[in-house]
């Protein structure tokens, strides 16, 4: 027959162990959430981000300059970035040219009016 410190004890070794067991989930489970937040924190900042360029993106479509002398200007890299980045000519066909950004790969068509 066991004192009762005995069976106290006991019990204490038993939750102890129970806490061991689960320990092991509980920190796959923990390093799970951990990089779920990192993708959501990532995903967030993109989204600010681009939030950030829709705010400013009037203004900035106001003091676009499309063509300087010979080079002709991406839309897309000035109103996302507020770089100015050059196109080049791409392969046209019979009814259109087309524009390719050096830097983002934009393309715009030139149609031609006919
Ligand atoms: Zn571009």
């Amino acid at each position: 027959m066991a004192t009762v410190e005995q069976a106290l004890q006991r019990a204490a070794e038993q939750v102890a162990d129970r806490l061991k067991n689960k320990s092991a989930s509980l920190n796959r489970e923990f390093l799970s959430l951990e990089k779920q937040k990192l993708e959501l924190e990532k995903k967030q900042a993109e989204i600010k981000a681009t939030l950030d360029a829709t705010s400013r993106a009037p203004q900035r479509l106001l003091n676009f300059v499309p063509v300087l002398g010979p080079d002709h200007h991406c839309p897309a890299c000035w109103i996302n970035h507020k770089t100015r980045s050059r196109m080049r000519s791409t392969l046209g066909t019979d009814d259109a040219d087309f524009l390719r950004c050096n830097a983002c790969d934009f393309e715009v068509e030139i149609s031609f009016d006919r």
